[in-house]
């Protein structure tokens, strides 16, 4: 059974499990960037997908993305 994500469902879960906010209104699936904005004030964009399942809730600064070897 697929869980039905919606924005409000994210901007929920974003609040609660990270210092982000979510700053996107519109949520049109997973494939789509979504813009947040971290705790130190910068904005990054970032698909739900890789905010929940990579832990990349943080900007790149913060959280620089990780080499894959
Ligand atoms: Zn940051």
């Amino acid at each position: 059974m697929n869980k039905r994500w919606t924005i409000d469902k994210i901007k929920d879960y974003v609040e609660k499990n990270s210092e982000s906010k979510l700053l996107t209104t519109e949520y049109h699936g997973f494939s789509q960037k979504l813009l947040f904005k971290c705790a130190c004030g910068s904005n990054f964009e970032k698909t739900f997908t890789k905010f929940k399942n990579n832990h990349q809730r943080k900007c790149d600064v913060c959280q620089p993305p990780k080499e894959s070897r």
